[in-house]
This record gives C-alpha cells, sequence and structure tokens, in this order.
C-alpha cells in the first residue's frame, strides 16, 4: 500500500495533500456541536504531524547506522545530518541537531513511541533530549520508567524541568557536570531583520539574565503608573536596556546579588533540612553543585520553606478565607503549579484563579485555586468554556474535552 501510493504520489493522478486529506478530515455531524468536526480535523492533522516527525527521526538514525560501518565516524555523522538536512530543506546545522535528536532518541524507546503514538510533540521530545546528561544504560532506562508515566501531553518546559530533576537523583555527578557546562554556555546572538530592524538574544546563567531584565521590568512598571508615559511596556524595556547599555547602567539601580532559594521540606523532616532538594525561584530544580556556586556568589540570600506531604510529595496546603489569593497562599500555588493550569500551557502564572469560582461557592483555598496565564484566564472566561470542579477537564465550545494535569510534584524519591 505505502508503495503503491510512493509511486503514485508526484505523478498527476494523486498529490500528498489528497492522500492527507483522506486521513484526517472529518466530515460535519449534524448531531454534533457547530465546528466540532473542523476541531477534530485540526486535531488529526496534528497526530499525523507527529507520527510523521517520529518517523522522520527514526530514519535519519538508520540512516546513520547504516553509514557508519562505511566511512570514519564523524564523517558517517556529517554526512547522514548533511543529507537529512537537504531532504528536509533545511541548513546543515539544523540537521546536526535533528541526527544528534534521532541518536539520543534510539536510547529511548518509550519516548519514540510517544511520539509516533501523537502522545508528545516534536518539540517536548526535543526538550527532553536537549535536557538529558549522558547516562549509563541502567540509568537511561531508570530514567525513562520514571518519565513515561508522565509523557502524555507533556508540555515542553515541563518536560525540560521533570528531565533535569529526574537526573539530578538518577546520576548527580553526570548531571552536576552538564549543569556546569550548560551555564559556561553563554553567547550573544544578533539577527538582522527587514525594514531596518533586528534582534538581540543573550543566553547565560539564569541569575545573571534576571540581573539585566529585572531593572527593565521595574521601569515597565513605572512607566505603566506614569500616565503622561504612552509607550508600550517591550518599549520601555528595549528603552531602558539601551540606554543602560550605550551610557552605562544607572546608578540608581541595586546591584546587590540577591536570591531567592526556595527549599522543600518534607513533613516529617521538619526539622532536619538536611539534604533536601533546592529550587532557585521562578527556575525549577537545580542542580547542587550549581547552588553552591550561587550562594557562594550571593550578597544576600533568602530561603523560603516549602512543607510537602510526606506520602505523595505534594505541597500541603494553608487555608485563610479570604476573596483574593493574595500572600503566603498566592506564594504557596505558585511554587506548586510553578506553570499556568491551562491544557498545554507552559506559559508563566499571571494571576491565582478559583477553579469554582468564588460568586458560586467556591473557597478560597489553595484546593480552589490554579495558577493560570492572562491568556489561558480570559479564554477560561469565553462563553462556551468550562472547567470542572476539580480543575482536571477543560470543556471548548465545540464540546472537546482536555485534561489539565496536575503540577508536579515537589520531591521526588532519590535513587536507592
Ligand atoms: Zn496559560
Amino acid at each position: 500500500m505505502a508503495a503503491e501510493l510512493a509511486e503514485g504520489i508526484g505523478t498527476a493522478a494523486y498529490s500528498f495533500a489528497d492522500v492527507v486529506r483522506s486521513i484526517v478530515v472529518v466530515e460535519p455531524d449534524p448531531d454534533e456541536l457547530p465546528g466540532a468536526h473542523l476541531i477534530d480535523t485540526i486535531s488529526a492533522c496534528e497526530q499525523v504531524i507527529r507520527a510523521a516527525e517520529a518517523i522522520q527521526a527514526q530514519h535519519a538514525g538508520m540512516l546513520l547506522a547504516e553509514r557508519e560501518p562505511l566511512m570514519e565516524g564523524r564523517h558517517a555523522f556529517l554526512s547522514a545530518a548533511g543529507e537529512t538536512a537537504l531532504a528536509r530543506g533545511m541548513s546543515p546545522s539544523a540537521g546536526i541537531t535533528q541526527l544528534e535528536t534521532a541518536i539520543t532518541l534510539s536510547r529511548l524507546p518509550a519516548v519514540q513511541a510517544a511520539w509516533v503514538d501523537g502522545l508528545v510533540s516534536g518539540v517536548t521530545v526535543r526538550a527532553i533530549v536537549k535536557n538529558l546528561p549522558s547516562l549509563d544504560h541502567a540509568s537511561m532506562a531508570l530514567f525513562e520508567a520514571e518519565l513515561e508515566p508522565h509523557l502524555p501531553g507533556l508540555t515542553p518546559r515541563a518536560a525540560a524541568e521533570l528531565t533535569r530533576s529526574l537526573t539530578l537523583e538518577i546520576d548527580p555527578d553526570e548531571a552536576d557536570r552538564k549543569a556546569l557546562a550548560a551555564r559556561e554556555d553563554q553567547y550573544v546572538f544578533v539577527a538582522d531583520e527587514a525594514d531596518g530592524v533586528a534582534t538581540l538574544i543573550a543566553h547565560g546563567p539564569a541569575e545573571l539574565i534576571h540581573q539585566i531584565a529585572d531593572p527593565l521590568l521595574a521601569s515597565a512598571r513605572r512607566a505603566k503608573n506614569d500616565p503622561g508615559d504612552q509607550r508600550s511596556r517591550g518599549q520601555v524595556m528595549f528603552q531602558t536596556l539601551h540606554a543602560s547599555a550605550v551610557a552605562g547602567p544607572n546608578p540608581e539601580l541595586e546591584t546587590m546579588r540577591t536570591l531567592e532559594l526556595a527549599v522543600v521540606i518534607s513533613a516529617e523532616h521538619l526539622l532536619g533540612a538536611g539534604d533536601t532538594p533546592a529550587e532557585l525561584v521562578g527556575h525549577g530544580p537545580v542542580a547542587p553543585v550549581v547552588l553552591d556556586q550561587l550562594i557562594d556568589e550571593a550578597d544576600r540570600v533568602f530561603y523560603r520553606r516549602l512543607v510537602t506531604d510526606p506520602v505523595d510529595g505534594r505541597l500541603l496546603h494553608t487555608d485563610p478565607r479570604r476573596r483574593l489569593f493574595t500572600g503566603a497562599l498566592a506564594r504557596h500555588v505558585r511554587y506548586r503549579d510553578k506553570r499556568c493550569q491551562g491544557p498545554s500551557c507552559d506559559a508563566a502564572i499571571a494571576e491565582i484563579d478559583h477553579v469554582r469560582e468564588f460568586q458560586h461557592g467556591g473557597p478560597t483555598t489553595a484546593e480552589n485555586a490554579e495558577g493560570l496565564c492572562v491568556t489561558t484566564h480570559t479564554m477560561k472566561s469565553i462563553p462556551g468554556w468550562a472547567v470542572s470542579h476539580d480543575g482536571a477537564t477543560w470543556t471548548t465550545p465545540t464540546g472537546h474535552t482536555y485534561p489539565s494535569p496536575p503540577p508536579p510534584d515537589v520531591v521526588r524519591r532519590r535513587r536507592e
């Protein structure tokens, strides 16, 4: 069948679009809500894209395996990467990244299977591979076994954080080496664009990047409160960055390095903090070796203790009876949820929302709270959208439902 299709495609009789359409297009059903068939078609297209990308990666790996016995290793790699890139119409360096992903993926059969089955996107798979240190066979198998149950619907950012925290426990030394190497990977990238515009990208240790970004955010906040300032948030931030880079930093800006650490403590170990894992606030898990470095270099260090359930590692709640999520409760929900709780959303939490609305009797407790980004929060309040009382299921105007996975555990088991 595949061979017949391949032969027919490209002739006048068939086109790829016809073949794909015959697989994905769903006809309208009068019993379903308007637009439901359009969403079903869009969803089927996504499955085809994911499966095709996964098969593509598998075949790039197979090409490399065929070429390796024929020539020296580095040549075999570059040859296969270059030819794959040409076939995909991408640059050779993009082909190299693609082939490196394929090689790592060949050691992760469950991730590969989840990709082919459409349970994860290519972006999520690449996030896992990018954050994976080089592990030996046993550690790799252990990592994949721990990762596998989380795979369905895993977002790219959650995949990156989960990969980092799991490998920190499974092979702390290798994770430390990768973490230190990652912090050495620093660059500034300038891309010229049309219309006399260019983009500047800086990559480096998170706390240093935030040291650059925080004053820009502060000036944007000041401008927002100034009725005479009509500039957009982006304009204020860019102009502040330009001024400080060209004319030198604003002497009024604070130069102290302040570090805020969230130290996770199990409720049964409240008194002995020992070797409990720490998280850099807003950045997720951090390798202990990096943490030591940060503490040494900081002028001030703040610790926030997060108390977790000894059984399942989830953050324990606090429950003041208030209408708004503020103070300790808001902070608790931000730490617990980490990212927007909308299905498939990875954005930063902007607002803490009542899952069951306050005016409908929803209490202001951690259990009835979820962190949402601005877009998801707005979407949720549009007519036709609904969220189940436990926050676990979202229903859209076409009647489709999407699971909203619970936030990942704060503390995970260590390797015995
Ligand atoms: Zn969101």
